[in-house]
Parts: structure tokens; C-alpha cells; sequence
């Protein structure tokens, strides 16, 4: 019996794993994608918020705050792509101004540091670029822009290195209360666990309900995107939201920790299976509305769309709290869960403790990790590595200069990825102007050498994404 199952590895189930894998605790983490955060943290808009957005004296007001005060810290400690470049929400009426003001108040009572309303004037000298139509914006200099995959990789990476245990495509189907705890049944067989937490994002209400009570039902809740070349990422230089309404905070623009731009979302209740396809719609609607942030975007140097899908519930709060006997919900994680996850991660210990399970430290876990990123270093940095291995000398992706030797180094990684989006998500071939039109075949390549699988047997992502579907040339070359 473990002591801990975490259902789901999205970066709050990645986050509650590392923050447990502190402790003397035996945890495993049940993932049902074949890789990890494959939800909503892979697909969103990638801000660590400030805090001023959640009504005061909520969870998300709290947790966004605390979680953004941890961010930079831990993202130096687990070489995570994070960069503190303050965010705008700009009003273009006097109505508007009357949200940031309100913004400003509720912010202040939040506890976010260094806010400030600025004129249009002032906004304009920070970010020449955004419209003339700008009156004033609330400028919040501790919102940050952050890599999110990696985030989560990051926790989970770590978690595992300390000794928990990842089960990837690995479906939890029903829960039973025994004795001391819960069987866990799943697509791959039953196992049993002390205590269990709910991080399942969009199907979070199911885990629930497996467990406890009918409590609240996910909305989910599609945003769309798209990511311009990096050719485009001079024309923001902060994160700029317009204010927020009814259905969220609006349309953004923002550079990215990659250096492109990032454009949308639009918000949208979706039913059915859930889909992260984009729409004609939905994509007119973000370039409307972005239209009134920066009139001169240049549509034609977009280089991938993108949708990514909330948890919303009908209640307008994080769903945290132990749900039933040794079962916590970590649910209906919306934005700002992103910015939260750290703090999150701090709650569902304590949360634990409160059931009675308090385990002790370990002496020396394992806080800390490092990558190599051939792109961003010095001439000198890139010699070295190529001498202490050739493999960092040959060049896969030409867009965003990733070498064989990240590539292999992601491959034998301590969450080994299984597809070519996954090497992606680690190393970043792919990411770039081309999206892996020239790096693609070579990863597949790299992957049936590494994984010693063949070709045909390498997916592009999900389960079933195979890229190759046969043999063509076999016959001609016999
Ligand atoms: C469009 C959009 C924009 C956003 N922008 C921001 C932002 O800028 N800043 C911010 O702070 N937040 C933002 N968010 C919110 C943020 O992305 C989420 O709060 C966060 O990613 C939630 O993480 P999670 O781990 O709860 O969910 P997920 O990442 O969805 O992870 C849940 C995991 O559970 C797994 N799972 C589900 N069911 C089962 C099962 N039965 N068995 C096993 N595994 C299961 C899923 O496969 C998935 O991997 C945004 C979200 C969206 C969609």
C-alpha cells in the first residue's frame, strides 16, 4: 500500500508530487497520458499572475500571491525559464478606467506588491507599440512569463529523482474505500494507497465524485491561441491584458519565455468529449480583439494556433480541501492554477497533516536540477560541451539551435519521453519557425536508435499518434 496516490500530472499533481517527495513517504503519481502535463498546463497563456484578478479573502487570491512569491526561487532552483517582466491591464474608456481602479483596490488588498496606475502616456513609453486608444493601465511589476511544460517536468523530474513513482497511461476508472484507505482501480490493475489527491483537472469532479459527494461539475472552458515567429516578439515587451469581463481576462499579447509572441485567448464553455481543436471563430474573435491592444500584428508571420482547456466549475474558486476520509481534492484548478501551483502544493501537506498523515523530513532530498540549453550559451560554454560530447556539436533543430546531444540527454531523461512531442516539450526541437518540418524525421530517428524501437512504433504525442504507417521502399531496395 503506498502512503500517497496523486491522481493526474498536470503541474498541480507535479507540484503536490515534489513537495511530498520532501517527506518519508512512499507516493506514486497516476497519470493516464503517456506523458505529463498534457492538460491544461501544456496549453494556456503561460503567466505567472500577480494576484490582483481573484476576488479578496479567496483561495485563488491567496494561493496566486503566495504562489508567485515562490516562483522565482524555485525556478532557479529546478532550471525552469522564468522571467519577472510585469504586466499592464490597459483601459481604452473611462469605464475601464473605473476597472483598473477597482483592480488596483482589490489588488492592494490582496497583498501584491509595487502596484501602480499609469497614464496612457506612460504605458506607451514602457511598450511603444500598444495602441494610442490606451487612457490608463495598472501596471503590477511581479507578474512573470514562464516555459509551463517545463515547469511541471521540472517538479515531476525532481519528485521522481527523490523516489516517487510515476505510472504513466495509466487510467484511474473507480475508487473503493477499504480499511486504512482506498483501492484504486485502473486501466493497468488495482493498487492501494493510504490517502489519495485529486489533481485531474478537467475530469477532476469525476475523481471526486468516485470518492465523495457531488460537490461542484467542471465547465470546461476552451482558449485559443496563436504563437507568432519570433520575428514579432519586439512588438511586447510586457504582459498586456485588456480588463477583464464576464468571461475572464480577456484577450492578452505577450512575448514568451521562447522569445515569440503569444496572442488570445478567447473563452469558450465547450460539452462533449473534450477537444483542444482551433475554430475559425474563435481565432477571428482573438485577432478582433487584439486588434484594439496593438492595431499592427502581422497575422502572416503566425507559425502554430493552439487551444488549451480550463476547469472551470460552477463555483468561482479553486476546489481544495479534504473531500472525504484520506481523499483531498486539489479540483477545478483554473486560472490562476499556473501561478498557484506552488503554494497548492504547500496546502495539499497540509491538508494531508490535517488527515492525521504527517510523515518526516528526509535528510537530503533532492532540490535541485540542471539542463543544458546549447541555444543560450556562450561560445565558450558551447565548446565545452561539444568536447566533453561530440553529440552537442550536431545541430537537429535549425529553428531553435537544439543540438543531438539535448536531445539524447531528454531521451535518458528521469521522465524519458515517448514521442517526438514529448522530446520537444524537453529539449524544444520543433518549437520553432518550421514547427519540426526539418527536425521531425531526424527526431524520430534519434528515438528509435535511443528507445531501440522501430521507427514505425515512434508517435508524434498521444497514445496512437503513430507518424509512420509502413514500410514504402522495402521491396526497391531488396
Ligand atoms: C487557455 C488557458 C489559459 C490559462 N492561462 C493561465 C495563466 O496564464 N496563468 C495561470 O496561472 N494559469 C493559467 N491557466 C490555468 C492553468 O493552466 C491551470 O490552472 C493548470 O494548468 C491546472 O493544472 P492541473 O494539473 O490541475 O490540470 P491539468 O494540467 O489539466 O492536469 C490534469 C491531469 O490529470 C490527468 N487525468 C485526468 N483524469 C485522469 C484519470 N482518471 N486518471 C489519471 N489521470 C487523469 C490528465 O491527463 C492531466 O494530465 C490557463 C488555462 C487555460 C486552459
Amino acid at each position: 500500500m503506498f502512503d500517497v496516490a496523486v491522481i493526474g500530472c498536470g503541474v498541480i499533481g507535479a507540484a503536490a508530487a515534489f513537495e511530498l517527495s520532501k517527506y518519508q513517504a512512499s507516493v506514486v503519481v497516476l497519470e493516464k497520458e503517456n506523458d505529463i502535463a498534457m492538460g491544461a498546463t501544456r496549453a494556456n497563456s503561460a503567466i505567472i499572475h500577480a494576484g490582483y484578478d481573484p476576488k479578496p479573502g479567496t483561495l485563488m487570491a491567496r494561493l496566486n500571491v503566495a504562489g508567485n512569491a515562490m516562483t522565482e526561487q524555485l525556478c532557479k532552483d529546478l532550471d525552469v525559464p522564468f522571467a519577472r517582466i510585469g504586466s499592464f491591464v490597459l483601459a481604452f474608456s473611462e469605464e475601464e478606467r473605473a476597472t483598473v481602479q477597482a483592480l488596483y483596490e482589490r489588488g492592494v488588498k490582496n497583498g501584491v506588491p509595487g502596484l501602480q496606475i499609469l497614464s496612457g502616456d506612460e504605458v506607451r513609453q514602457m511598450d511603444p507599440l500598444v495602441s494610442p486608444e490606451v487612457v490608463c493601465a495598472l501596471y503590477a511589476p511581479s507578474a512573470g512569463i514562464i516555459t509551463p511544460w517545463e515547469y511541471a517536468l521540472a517538479f515531476a523530474e525532481t519528485a521522481v529523482v527523490n523516489g516517487v513513482e510515476l505510472r504513466r497511461s495509466t487510467e484511474v476508472t473507480d475508487l473503493k474505500k477499504i480499511d486504512g484507505g482506498y483501492r484504486i482501480e485502473t486501466n493497468r490493475g488495482p493498487l492501494e494507497a493510504r490517502f489519495v489527491i485529486n489533481a485531474a483537472g478537467v475530469q477532476s469532479d469525476k475523481i471526486h465524485d468516485m470518492a465523495a459527494p457531488h460537490a461542484f461539475t467542471v465547465i470546461p472552458n476552451k482558449g485559443e491561441y496563436y504563437v507568432m515567429d519570433k520575428s514579432e516578439c519586439y512588438r511586447a515587451k510586457h504582459v498586456l491584458f485588456q480588463c477583464p469581463n464576464a468571461d475572464g481576462k480577456g484577450v492578452l499579447i505577450t512575448p514568451t519565455m521562447d522569445h515569440n509572441l503569444l496572442v488570445g485567448p478567447n473563452a469558450q464553455n465547450i460539452s462533449g468529449p473534450v477537444n483542444t481543436g482551433n475554430t475559425a471563430e474563435g481565432m477571428a474573435f482573438v485577432r478582433a480583439k487584439a486588434a484594439q491592444t496593438m492595431p499592427s500584428l502581422a497575422y502572416r508571420n503566425a507559425i502554430r494556433n493552439f487551444a488549451g482547456v480550463r476547469a472551470n466549475t460552477d463555483k468561482d474558486e479553486f476546489q481544495i480541501g479534504i473531500a472525504a476520509e484520506h481523499f483531498i481534492d486539489l479540483a477545478g484548478i483554473k486560472s490562476p492554477g499556473l501561478s498557484s501551483a506552488p503554494a497548492i502544493a504547500l496546502e495539499a501537506v497540509k491538508l494531508l497533516n490535517e488527515c492525521g498523515f504527517a510523515p518526516e523530513k528526509k535528510e537530503h532530498p533532492v532540490l535541485t536540477r540542471r539542463k543544458k540549453r546549447f541555444r543560450f550559451m556562450s561560445e565558450d560554454e558551447r565548446q565545452a560541451a561539444v568536447r566533453e560530447n561530440p553529440l552537442y556539436g550536431r545541430v537537429i533543430c535549425r529553428c531553435e539551435t537544439v543540438t543531438e546531444g539535448e536531445i539524447v540527454d531528454a531521451i535518458h531523461s528521469p521522465i524519458p519521453p515517448c514521442s517526438v512531442d514529448g522530446v520537444k516539450r524537453r529539449a524544444g526541437s520543433g518549437m520553432g519557425r518550421c514547427q519540426g518540418g526539418f527536425c521531425g524525421p531526424r527526431v524520430v530517428d534519434i528515438l528509435s536508435r535511443e528507445l531501440n524501437i522501430s521507427p514505425l512504433s515512434v508517435l508524434q504525442d498521444g497514445e496512437g499518434s503513430n507518424i509512420l504507417m509502413s514500410e514504402t521502399k522495402k521491396e526497391a531496395q531488396a
